[in-house]
């Protein structure tokens, strides 16, 4: 060392005289045991001038770190010491016993050198033996590992003083303290907490009832769907079996040569084509539907004057309207532009909705059938003076199977397509299907299609503010 120095000051030391000196400065720390602080104070001295004569970037901070190792080895060296002068004071007695087990650990030392120090006869000769740690890493995995903190908030810090918790009987004059927790924040936390749960119950609560109700609303409309479909196949083949067993009983009548008079027999041939005809329709109703539900019914509009349709429509209905009893009285607006339109499915409309006055016509037996236009609009309107239907009822009348549940309607026979078709073919004319009426008073169902686009427009405007109707 003394060489070294003597060397630094007359200016002698090259490059590989550094080197040789960093060697000989790793060599002396590691000495043990180890230097006495004034050999250490001289050799931090040295490592001071060497590193104010070095240029060169990869040696000053060999150099840097050589003297931070000296500096802490000469702390450990003076602390050392001082344990030595005040350790008959710190721990008089030796400990018996294997170590580790009811070892007493005393701490010694400032806060950031802090020592665990114990006195031990369990190594080499058993002779007793101090030994020393340093308490920093001790202790941090003592707060991390054996109190299991997970590093969310302040840990707690052990310290050398009697303030806070007391570390044990095996750490003597060594307690753990809590950073201080600010009551208001610890309750916002909580209380943040505790309404997060509960949101998050409240949501989980809402999508298992709304899931649940919706599959509840689910296995409600099959069922009834599938009870209206079964009440719809027995009223079908009702509604089959009263025309055919007219038209055979009057075919088999004919036949055996009852009906001697001409009148009678026109009369019973009539009642076939009636009848024949009512199949039809029931038919034609059948099939369209089954089309409309797989997307495949097909409208061709031509220009077509609305007037003829209508006439050959009462026409139709004519002899099975009289043979009731039934005045049908028609007026007709012949002023009527030509209207795009399937003359085949607006006849069907019409027919549909004078069967249903005849049907749901009680003792009533004169029925209304008008083609009126105003405006941009042509409107064909069937009036009877039958049962009614209560307000409750107008709109779902025209949703398919659907019939109206009270006696009296139930009563008369009926598929419940009817006005589901009608609907259909207005819609598919640009234009809809509207019904007036009060129970006991009767009704009158209005099929309106437009004339011109303004009238179509104005139509689509109406139409937006009714509830819309599925098919
Ligand atoms: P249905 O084959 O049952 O007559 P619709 O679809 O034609 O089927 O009619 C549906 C329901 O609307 C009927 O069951 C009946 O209750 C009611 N309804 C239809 N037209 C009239 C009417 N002119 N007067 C009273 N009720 C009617």
């Amino acid at each position: 060392l003394y060489a070294a120095r003597r060397l630094l000051d007359g200016g002698h030391s090259d490059g590989s005289d550094r080197q040789v000196i960093l060697e000989i400065f790793h060599a002396e720390l590691a000495r043990e045991p180890a230097l006495a602080p004034p050999a250490l104070y001289m050799l931090g001295d040295l490592a001071d001038s060497l590193g104010a004569n070095t240029t060169d970037g990869g040696s000053r901070q060999a150099l840097t770190d050589v003297r931070q190792a000296i500096a802490v080895r000469t702390r450990d060296v003076e602390q050392a010491l001082a344990l030595q002068n005040a350790f008959s004071t710190l721990m008089p007695r030796p400990m018996a016993g294997p170590a580790g087990a009811d070892q007493v650990w005393v701490p010694f030392g400032a806060e950031k050198d802090l020592w665990l120090v114990t006195l031990t006869s369990s190594f080499g000769d058993g002779a007793p033996l101090v030994v020393a740690l340093r308490a920093d890493p001790v202790l941090t995995a003592l707060v991390h590992t054996n109190l299991g903190w997970r590093g969310s908030g302040m840990p707690p810090e052990v310290q050398a003083s009697s303030n806070g918790e007391p570390l044990g009987s095996n750490f003597p004059g060594l307690s753990l303290l809590f950073p201080a927790i600010d009551v208001n924040t610890l309750a916002r936390e909580g209380s943040l907490q505790r309404s997060f749960y509960l949101a998050a119950l409240l949501l989980v609560l809402s999508v298992a009832l709304s899931g649940g109700y919706l599959f509840w609303r689910d296995v409600q409309r099959e069922l009834h769907v599938s009870e209206m479909r079964s009440q719809f196949v027995s009223s079908v083949s009702h509604e089959l079996k009263t025309p055919l067993t007219a038209i055979r009983m009057f075919a088999e009548t004919l036949l055996m040569g009852r009906a001697a008079q001409p009148e009678t027999r026109n009369q019973y041939l009539e009642t076939i084509v009636s009848e024949s005809e009512r199949l039809t329709r029931l038919l034609n109703n059948v099939l369209d539907f089954s089309k409309i539900e797989q997307g495949q019914k097909v409208y061709r509009l031509e220009p077509q004057p609305l007037a003829e349709i209508v006439r050959a429509a009462a026409r139709a209905m004519q002899y099975p309207l009289s043979q009731q009893g039934f005045e049908l009285r028609v007026k007709i607006d012949d002023d009527l532009p030509l209207v795009p339109a399937d003359s085949d499915a607006i006849q069907q409309a019409i027919l549909n909705l004078l069967s249903n006055a005849m049907k749901y016509s009680g003792q009533g037996r004169v029925i209304d059938l008008e083609l009126k236009h105003d405006g941009g609009r042509a409107t064909i309107a069937v009036t009877d003076r039958g049962l009614g239907i209560a307000a409750g009822e107008q709109t779902r009348i025209f949703e398919k199977f659907y019939r109206v549940a009270s006696a009296d309607h139930q009563l008369i026979p009926g598929t419940g397509l009817g006005l589901t078709l009608v609907d259909h073919v207005a819609r598919a004319h640009r234009g809809c299907v509207t019904v007036k009426s009060a129970p006991c008073e009767g009704s009158t169902f209005s099929i309106v299609l437009p004339l011109t686009e303004a009238g179509a427009h104005e139509l689509a405007a109406a139409k937006r503010l009714v509830v819309s109707r599925p098919v």
